[in-house]
């Protein structure tokens, strides 16, 4: 192979400087000098729309959000297990990444904690319990894998785009992955991605694998739950700037003159620019006018998202005894892990993540069903334990009204062709959220393209 050594990281960084060297181009000089009378539209208050209304204050600009839930923080959703329950458990994003720099930082000037929430995992596998530690890949099969994360980094461009256009099960396949080492890899990988990694871009897992901390980001907490971040944002950004309940509905974008945003409840709002962070399936609600570029729509239209099933279950007791319990399936209720580590009670919570088509499945099932699904399971290795549920919430975002999934999931042959796409600018807007992101599919990704949109406003 070639080497070149761009990573996936810093091809993103650049064909985002290029689209904003682009933008500037278009754009007249004035509207860059009066920077303190210019209003800016952000639609969406999740991370990449806080974050990027966050850096637009601190410049000065007017900040308008538009939010069309209730709450602010998107998907990231910290709520107690049960109504005044001090327990905090998370329906959307989990663990902030050691390699993920801004969210450390971003905690660190806003001054909150974050956990060591590292697990360790046991296995359930062909009906046998095994204790962390005690299951691995065979040795053949783990030299092999450790050479490809080596040999990633030399990849050159054209490696990388060839990459891409393979999914990652066949990339293993390909390798030399086979029997149990495939199926435990298939179990735990399929969990990163929310959707079998049949459907997953070689190149996008391979990156992810070979540029990530040792636990693979799932790393940190914030003590008192991830939306946490989400209020310090709204706090910095001025409450009465954040309007909940307004569904953007209609952007209109002369070519000269002000944007005018329209909302599901009649309210009206003009700006200079829009920053538009809301997921590929919401953009295509919005009734564009001018029409978005009919490239943008395709590629809006090939674009899935994975569908993750959270359902945290409140037990009487920890009887898994571990803290950093996890603990990955072949069974329905896929993976397993402790959602109340580092919070001190004698109740806890485990948490039933699903992904894919079992997602559906279980979603659409009753809270009876999947108590009984997860007693089973659980049996193998704590014996039953119904008796000990006390309740439980369940989230599915396959069916979430604005994102219809988790995250982007970008499939073969899309990674350099769709994501570069929807990156381009419509008139005023640009667009930002964790599916434009080279930490794509991470809260941090969604930081980062906010920021970043906000510093070419
Ligand atoms: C189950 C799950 C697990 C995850 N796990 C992790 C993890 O462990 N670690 C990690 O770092 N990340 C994780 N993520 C990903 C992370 O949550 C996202 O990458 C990030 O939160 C996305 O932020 P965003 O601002 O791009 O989008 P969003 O958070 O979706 O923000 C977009 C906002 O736009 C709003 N909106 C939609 N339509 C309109 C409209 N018409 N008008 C106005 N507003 C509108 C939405 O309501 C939403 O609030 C997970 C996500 C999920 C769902």
């Amino acid at each position: 192979m070639a080497t070149n050594h761009l990573s996936r990281r810093e091809f993103l960084r650049n064909s985002a400087l290029a689209t904003g060297a682009l933008l500037l181009s278009g754009t007249t000089l004035s509207s860059f000098s009066v920077s303190k009378k210019i209003t800016v539209i952000v639609m969406g208050a999740g991370f990449a729309g806080l974050s990027a209304a966050n850096q637009l204050k601190k410049k000065g600009y007017n900040v308008i959000v538009l939010e069309a839930k209730g709450r602010i923080g998107g998907r990231v959703f910290s709520t107690p297990i049960q109504d005044n329950s001090p327990l905090i458990v998370e329906l959307g994003a989990e663990w902030v990444g050691d390699s993920h720099t801004r969210i450390k930082e971003l905690c660190g000037e806003f001054g909150l904690k974050l956990n060591n929430n590292q697990f360790d995992s046991d296995l359930i596998y062909r009906d046998e319990y095994f204790t962390t530690g005690r299951w691995k890949y065979s040795d053949e099969w783990e030299v092999k894998f450790n050479k490809i994360l080596k040999d990633f980094h030399q990849f050159s461009q054209d490696d990388k785009e060839k990459l891409d256009r393979m999914d990652w099960w066949r990339f293993l396949v390909n390798n030399g992955c086979e029997g149990r080492d495939l199926e435990i890899r298939e179990l735990l990988d399929s969990t990163d991605f929310g959707e079998t990694i049949r459907h997953v871009s070689a190149f996008a897992a391979l990156a992810e694998y070979a540029e990530s901390s040792p636990k693979n980001e799932m790393d940190f907490k914030i003590e008192g739950g991830n939306s946490q971040l989400a209020h310090k944002f709204a706090d910095a950004i001025g409450r009465e700037n954040i309007h909940l309940k307004h569904a953007v509905t209609k952007v209109i974008q002369p070519r000269k003159g002000k944007v005018t945003v329209e909302c599901s409840n009649g309210k009206t709002f003009q700006a200079d620019k829009i920053i538009c962070t809301l997921p590929t399936f919401a953009v295509s609600k919005v009734i564009w006018e001018p029409g978005l570029e009919s490239k943008y729509i395709a590629a809006i239209n090939e674009l899935q998202y994975a569908r993750i099933n959270k359902n945290p279950v409140l037990f009487n007791d920890r009887f898994w005894k571990r803290e950093d319990f996890d603990m990955v399936t072949d069974r329905v209720p896929h993976y397993f892990y402790h959602a109340t580590k580092n919070q001190q009670h004698e109740k806890g919570v485990l948490l039933s993540y699903t992904i894919g088509d079992k997602a559906a499945v279980v979603a659409a099932q009753t809270d009876e069903w999947r108590a009984k699904q997860i007693d089973e399971t659980l049996a193998k290795a704590f014996g039953p334990v119904k008796d000990k549920i006390e309740g439980q919430l369940n989230y599915f975002w396959g069916s979430d009204e604005y994102s219809r999934g988790a995250y982007a999931i970008y499939g073969k042959g899309q990674w350099f062709r769709v994501m570069p796409i929807l990156k381009r600018p419509h008139v005023n807007t640009f667009f930002a959220g964790e599916h434009l992101a080279d930490w794509q599919g991470f809260m941090e990704g969604a930081i980062n393209s906010g920021e970043e949109m906000a510093e070419k406003v």
